[in-house]
């Protein structure tokens, strides 16, 4: 049965030690079952609360009750009760939590946070920029939603130019009004990067450029509207194609093994020349096309794997950054471009890309 403060008509001494000792007692066993944090607010409100406390009962059932003659005793009782069960119950409330402490059993396993991991394409794009970095490149980023000029115009794809035709362009709606040099699209690469940085820093230059990158292509298991990109670009004087070679050699070397072997075979891009695409063995099937009995996909059978788009930087885009430094005549630059969601397809076996976007923790965990 709860304590309740008594209506006293008795305010003899004897009377009120009495009233005083039941009331301590009370405060005494009930301070012993406070627990969480609930309970304690409940048992300070039932001792303390201003409105209707048992300590403002007291005063009302008890001091204000008392006859003239028995005030001044019953005064300083009451006030040294107060200050007794103040304490009390402050002290109550400092009490470390007994039930937590009962409760705790140090030999049942922790509470395991998962904290996720890379996705395999961040990952991969990762480990691409490190093998760079060692070599001595840093890395640059840029807007997704690029203007006109930096995604075509000044990488040597004039308006009209059919290379143009090639990027599936997603365009913002409703900038008719706009000159085309302006008009804001998705970058369809992130080539524009190499413009930008070269109008903020003069050569020499060694930068990788890792990105979101959008065309206007329909998702099935190697096609995405949206795809990564990591791409190089170094200037300096008297680079040529043997650095090039040289240097993505070592790349795919770093990442995919020193067993692989590299090729290069002409190509074309607008903003280089001469352009090449660059194949690895294919360290899948160790280049023979074959695995076991079956035939290799991923090399279609033919021991090599494209990789990479690259070459030498057309003097043509250098005219267009030519103010800062970039004298086509004094220097000269490499460029490559690979695209990082189908070098994880190929490192980690992954045979539908849309894997990687559809976010189903039972596929990404097993990257963990
Ligand atoms: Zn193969």
């Amino acid at each position: 049965m709860a304590y309740s403060v008594p209506h006293l008509k008795d305010f003899s001494p004897a009377a009120l030690d009495r009233a005083v000792g039941e009331l301590l007692s009370a405060l005494d066993q009930e301070s012993g079952q406070v627990g969480d944090a609930a309970q304690r607010k409940a048992f300070r409100d039932r001792w303390l609360a201003r409105k209707d406390g048992i300590l403002t009962q007291i005063n009302e059932l008890w001091l204000k009750a008392a006859p003239r003659e028995a005030k001044r005793d019953v005064g300083q009782r009451v006030n040294k009760l107060k200050a007794e069960v103040e304490a009390k119950v402050e002290a109550a409330l400092a009490a470390p939590v007994r039930e937590a402490a009962a409760a705790l059993d140090i030999s049942l396993p922790g509470l395991r946070r998962s904290i996720g991991a890379e996705h395999p394409i961040v990952r991969t794009m990762n480990e691409i920029l490190a093998v760079f970095r060692n070599l001595g490149y840093s890395v640059a980023e840029g807007p997704v939603i690029e203007a006109d000029y930096y995604n075509f115009e000044a990488l040597n794809f004039p308006p009209e130019h059919p290379a143009r035709d090639t990027q599936d362009t997603l365009f913002i709606a409703n900038q008719a009004s706009k000159p085309p040099r302006e008009r804001l699209l998705l970058r369809t690469h992130t080539s524009p990067v190499q413009i930008r940085t070269m109008e903020k820093m003069r050569p020499p230059l060694r930068i990788v450029i890792p990105g979101k990158v959008h065309r206007r292509d329909a998702p099935d298991a190697s096609h995405s509207p949206m795809f990564h990109q990591v791409e190089g670009l170094a200037v300096d004087t008297n680079i040529t194609f043997g650095d090039l070679k040289g240097t993505l050699d070592h790349a795919m070397k770093a990442l995919f093994g020193s067993d692989v072997k590299t090729s290069f075979r002409p190509s074309f891009f607008p903003f280089t020349e001469p352009s090449a695409e660059m194949f690895v063995s294919c360290f899948i099937c160790g280049g023979s096309g074959k695995r076991g009995a079956d035939i290799c996909r991923p090399c279609k059978q033919t021991g090599w794997i494209e990789i990479l788009g690259c070459g030498i930087v057309d003097p043509n885009v250098f005219e267009f950054v030519k103010h800062n430094g970039y004298d086509p005549e004094k220097i000269s630059g490499f460029a490559f471009g690979m695209g990082v969601d189908r070098m994880a397809m190929l490192r980690y076996g992954v045979d539908d890309l849309q894997l990687f976007f559809q976010g189903d923790v039972r596929f990404l965990e097993q990257f963990g």
